[in-house]
């Protein structure tokens, strides 16, 4: 089949690439040249683990091809993905359509034959009804077009994977021709028994939002545990271990932590709070609101923890951060929370180091103030805390002996609960983390640690215990 896809980013890349791969004839379109030329020449304007590979194989091959010009993708397709951006409003919490609107103000009275526009970007429900009419005013006379949505859940640092391989496919459509064209699209994925789902187009648009809202429901639900943990002295990773026995709960999508950050989960759920105010059901998904909070609250709680740790000042204190982008696996530092923490540090005086495998050049295009290191020894080096704020596999193979031996004071927050804390603490590191009891340190002189604790982190940091290094069990 011919298929364009508009919106070249994080999902539209990867689909156009996959696409061609499964043997489409495809056209990726996009208004950042800078974009399309890296593309057009085999190459990712992004880390997505196996993309460079899919997009070298097909753009040599000649079946996956690249432009900025809208009259050249109505010429070509037949069926068009619609891949662009929907961020969060400025002025308010709902979704901003604007680059989708433009998409088919654009294309549409370019359109000499029937087509059909399939939106995979992440709209509020009721999109692509309201696009139907827009499509319907602006086609020429004698050409049909028809919208249907086909949401995308793929996961950055697995989008090839997801794309070729979903759990499943879902349509939204109108029509049996648009179902029929879709089940052709995906007919290898069909025959290798990816589950499908044809639905009606506002059911289709739900399921994206709701799937958001769960997953994002269910992290905020264990970081409050881990609030809880904190006040009563109690083990947030025990607990959620505990819970995912339960194969009702399962223990996927339940490690506290940081919280959620990225381009997707955070204004997901706020344009979903926005339009089910509009649709007179805001009540009914209110919860989002505290949903939205608590992972919010991760954050400061992270760095009121960092704090504490340096003795109840940031000022002239050194801090090493190992890591910056919102994920693991991804270059992506949008709503990134290791960066808004980072960004807290810095504004109260800190001198920060960060550190990131893939998300440099994008960390530091986003915040300036702290140094970017590309060497992890570098970042840590002279440091007064080390906080491990995205979990990247690279922290968790760091030799915790070899980092005391670089750093100032050997303190670690392990914002991710991903790390082994057993083996730092046997390198003489005082770890700390979200939701877990804390280790206390032997005084010793000038430990400002014993001076100023915050009752939210434990009474015992205030009267230090002796402890097995091992367990961090009393001694
Ligand atoms: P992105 O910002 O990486 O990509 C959007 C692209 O659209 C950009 O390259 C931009 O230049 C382009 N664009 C904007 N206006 C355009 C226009 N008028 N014509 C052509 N191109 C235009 O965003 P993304 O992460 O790829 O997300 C896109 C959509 O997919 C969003 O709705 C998002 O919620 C959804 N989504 C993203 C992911 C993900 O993991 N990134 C997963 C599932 C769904």
């Amino acid at each position: 089949m011919r298929l364009t896809v508009i919106g070249t980013g994080y999902l539209g890349a990867v689909h156009a690439a996959c696409m061609a791969d499964i043997g489409h004839d495809v056209l990726g379109v996009d208004t950042d040249t800078r974009k399309i030329e890296a593309l057009a020449a085999g190459r990712a304007p992004f880390f997505e683990p196996g993309l460079p590979e899919i997009l070298t194989r097909n753009t040599e091959d000649g079946r996956l091809r690249f432009t900025s010009s809208l009259q050249e993708a109505a010429d070509f397709g037949d069926l068009h993905f619609v891949c662009v951006g929907t961020p969060q409003r400025p002025d308010s919490l709902a979704a901003d359509l604007r680059h989708v609107e433009a998409v088919v103000d654009g294309l549409v009275p370019l359109l000499t034959r029937d087509s059909l526009i399939v939106g995979k970007s992440t709209v509020p429900v009721g999109t692509t009804r309201a696009l139907s009419r827009r499509v319907a005013a602006r086609l020429r006379p004698g050409v049909d077009a028809e919208v249907a949505w086909n949401p995308e859940f793929l996961r950055e640092g697995y989008a090839v994977q997801d794309t070729l391989r979903p759990d499943r496919l879902v349509v939204g459509v109108t029509s049996p021709r648009a179902d029929q064209l879709l089940r052709a699209v995906y007919d290898s994925m069909l025959r290798a028994g990816v589950a499908y789902v044809s639905t009606d187009p506002a059911t289709a648009e739900l399921v994206k939002v709701a799937a958001n809202s769960f997953l994002a429901t269910k992290i905020s639900f264990i970081n409050a545990m881990a609030e809880v943990c904190d006040a009563s002295g109690a083990d947030v990773v025990t607990l959620a271990d505990a819970l995912g026995h339960d194969v009702r709960i399962g223990r996927r999508f339940l490690s506290a932590g940081l919280g959620f950050g990225g381009g997707c989960l955070p204004k997901d759920i706020r344009a979903f709070l926005a339009r089910a105010e509009e649709l007179q059901v805001g009540e009914a998904v209110s919860f989002l609101r505290q949903v939205d909070r608590i992972n919010h609250r991760q954050r400061r709680r992270t760095v009121d923890l960092a704090r504490h740790l340096l003795g109840g000042a940031f000022a002239g204190r050194r801090v090493a951060v190992l890591g910056a982008t919102f994920k693991p696996d991804s270059d992506d530092v949008r709503d990134s929370p290791a960066l808004a923490v980072t960004a807290e540090i810095v504004a109260e005086g800190a001198d920060v180091s960060v550190h990131d495998p893939e998300g440099l050049d994008n960390a530091r295009a986003a915040l300036s103030g702290p140094t970017y290191c590309t060497d992890v020894m570098e970042a840590c080096r002279d440091a007064d805390v080390v906080l491990h704020l995205t979990e990247w596999r690279r922290y968790r193979e760091l030799d915790p002996v070899k980092l005391a031996e670089v750093v100032r004071a050997p303190r670690l927050l392990d914002a991710r609960n991903a790390l082994d804390p057993a083996a730092w603490r046997v390198a003489g590191w005082h770890v700390r983390a979200l939701g877990r009891p804390a280790h206390v340190p032997q005084p010793g002189p000038g430990d400002a640690l014993r001076v100023t604790i915050p009752q939210a982190f434990g009474p015992d940091c205030t009267a230090p215990t002796p402890r097995d290094p091992l367990s961090g069990a009393p001694k």
